[in-house]
């Protein structure tokens, strides 16, 4: 991937600079910074791909919505209600502790024919610095506790915060999961004007996003109503992910 790329760049780089010889310290140490702040960026930003394969975009003339971080016991529901009154079907990147706690709202999401996606059990902030075998078994703990309330055993995936590294693509690989990200991020966790949110994710929606929200967020259900208004206004068609990515969910 990208990542060895850059990685076999540098030492490409350094051995290039000690034959040269010429202010070798000095040389390197740029190389070295500009690596590290390329890897750094890499990590963060999922558009990158830098680690691994990471779908973003959608090629239909649709959009796709995403709620990250639930099930929820009191905002979920209420998306729910939102998103049948529109006839929207919508993916959850569902965490394995909150599925396993609000077992029935899971099961709601899926009698609505909205797709659930593993967003890891702990969801935890530590999640970048895990080993592979800790990564992996955060989402297949997700997997089986979603299995054993729904049946289903969830393909996509979502990494906690977007971050990917080596680790976790190793363990995304092993596990044979697709990885879902986002172009429009919607900011609806820091972002606190309904207005500022709406007119953001109004702003940055082309055809084919994937819009990354989240069904924790109170400023999320107050502003759907008006965002699905504004579609509906406006020609803009949601798919749902299977059809919008053409790919299978579940296995
Ligand atoms: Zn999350």
């Amino acid at each position: 991937m990208k990542f060895k790329a850059v990685s076999i760049a540098l030492v490409v780089l350094i051995i290039l600079t000690l034959i040269i010889d010429i202010q070798i310290f000095i040389v390197i140490s740029i190389w070295i910074i500009l690596y590290l702040i390329i890897v750094s960026v890499g990590v963060f930003n999922v558009q990158w791909q830098f680690f691994m394969p990471i779908i973003c975009t959608s090629e239909q003339d649709a959009i796709i919505l995403t709620f990250d971080d639930g099930p929820h016991p009191v905002f979920t529901p209420q998306i729910l209600a939102i998103l049948k009154e529109f006839n929207i079907k919508a993916t959850f990147f569902v965490i394995g502790r909150l599925a396993k706690q609000y077992p029935d709202i899971l099961q709601s999401i899926i009698n609505q024919g909205h797709v659930i996606g593993n967003h890891t059990y702990q969801h935890s902030h530590r999640f970048g610095f895990y080993s592979t075998y800790a990564v992996k078994d955060d989402i297949l703990a997700c997997n089986a506790a979603v299995r054993g309330i729904t049946g289903r055993q969830m393909q996509l995936f979502r990494p906690p915060v977007g971050v990917t590294n080596p680790n976790i693509a190793k363990a995304v690989t092993h596990l044979n999961l697709k990885t879902i990200g986002w172009d429009v991020r919607s900011l609806d966790t820091r972002i606190t004007s309904q207005e500022r949110l709406f007119k953001r994710i109004k702003s940055k929606i082309t055809n084919g996003s994937i819009v990354l929200l989240h069904d924790r967020q109170k400023i999320t259900v107050e502003i759907l109503p008006k965002l699905l208004t504004y579609f509906n206004e406006n020609g803009i068609k949601v798919a749902n992910i299977e059809e919008g990515l053409t790919l299978n969910a579940y296995a």
